[in-house]
């Protein structure tokens, strides 16, 4: 007869030998992603060592695939995307599918911010707003980009630098962004910028997700919670009116799991002027805590977001279209992908209530956000 000691030591060996079994070292693979303004750019194959995969491109510092497990382990599609550089290229609906933002994610009212006693126009891109950093923003530019292998998982670091007056913004701005893939299943997104003049900087990534796999119907059975007491009510162009505006009674309450789907048709103001939940919620606490959890009962599939930034959009995807054909071929229809953008609020430049967005020289920008996969 074994005593309780010796099984629990014969059953951590049989784990141990069959995690050995599952687990294969982590890895980082570089291909030829196509060319973008005569440069050629990468693709960047991160895999972990359970075969969790994550592809991202020096342009615009896209995250263009993610195979995530479900239940049962079985690896599948969750990030809506394409297969070249060209499709994102000549993109006909600014998705902004899985780009990294700049120089001002989300929108600045009618182009314009006053700052240090000037006012600075950018483009107006989404009348009468500007969006996502104007005309040309970080997602449409190639960075500069070095594969890494460190303890902490296998990754991508980025880099770009916006010259000073780059869509009449002030001051050169550095944003350096490392991509760090984990065991754990978790996509760390680390920023730092500096710059050489005030300036107003809000950096996030856009990444669509569908935890039913991308191209497989709408997002609208997800379950989602937020960390978040509070949200910023829009004006129908999607301006934040400037008020922290309460969940609690309204649809924008996801402080436990609600269905994107059960409220989003309901009559409400909000809901209409963001075309469904398009909307930033600020996130509860400080420093680096849970902003989301998203649980997709279909495949069991689990995306965690954890963020430092104060403030988190949550986005259903209620401009998509169809018109969009991604990976296998599949489109995209209208509310098939969520986005759980941080950052800091949308129009910040013009709103002296919300945490400020301004950067001056000598001073360090840094966010980190992470996604994190699992399934149950
Ligand atoms: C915005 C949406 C916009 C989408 C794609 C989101 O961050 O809040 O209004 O349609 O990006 O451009």
């Amino acid at each position: 007869m074994k005593s309780l000691n010796q099984w629990l030591c014969s059953a951590a060996a049989l784990s141990v030998v069959a995690g050995a079994a599952h687990a294969a070292p982590s890895s980082i693979k570089t291909q030829p992603f196509g060319s973008v303004d005569g440069k050629q750019v990468q693709l960047y194959t991160l895999t972990n060592s359970h075969g969790l995969t994550v592809k991202i491109t020096n342009y615009g510092g896209i995250v263009t695939s993610v195979l995530a497990p479900d239940r049962k382990g079985k690896l599948g599609e969750v990030v809506l995307g394409f297969d070249d550089v060209d499709g994102y290229v000549n993109d006909p609906n600014g998705t902004y599918f899985g780009a990294l933002i700049g120089r001002y994610a989300n929108r600045i009212a009618k182009g314009a911010f006053t700052l240090d006693g000037k006012t600075y126009h950018i483009a107006i891109n989404n009348p009468p707003n500007t969006l996502h950093g104007g005309k040309k923003g970080f997602d449409k530019k190639v960075w500069s980009a070095q594969p890494f292998k460190t303890g902490a998982g296998v990754g991508v670091k980025l880099a770009y630098v916006s010259a000073d007056g780059e869509e009449n913004y002030p001051g050169k701005v550095t944003l350096n962004v490392a991509y760090t893939l984990a065991n754990d299943g978790s996509l760390k997104i680390t920023y730092r910028a500096v710059t050489t003049k005030d300036t107003v900087v809000n950096f996030t990534n856009h990444t669509y997700f569908n935890l039913n796999g991308a191209g497989n119907g709408t997002i609208l059975n997800h379950l989602v919670t937020l960390n978040a007491n509070r949200f910023t009510p829009i004006d129908p162009t999607s301006i934040p009116t400037g008020v922290l505006q309460p969940v609690a009674g309204t649809p924008f309450d996801f402080r436990r799991p609600h269905a994107i789907g059960e409220r989003i048709n309901k009559t409400d103001t909000q809901l209409k002027n963001g075309s469904g939940y398009d909307h930033n919620f600020v996130v509860n606490g400080r420093g680096m805590r849970m902003s989301a959890r998203v649980y997709s009962p279909t495949t069991g599939r689990v995306l965690e977001e954890y963020t430092t930034e104060p403030g988190v959009q949550l986005y259903t995807g209620n401009f998509l279209n169809g018109k969009n054909i991604g990976h296998d071929g599949k489109a995209y229809p209208r509310r098939s992908g969520f986005c759980l953008e941080a950052q800091h609020f949308p129009d910040t430049p013009n709103q002296p209530k919300f945490p400020t967005a301004e950067l001056k020289p000598g001073q360090v920008y840094h966010q980190t956000t992470i996604y994190k996969f699992s399934a149950r």
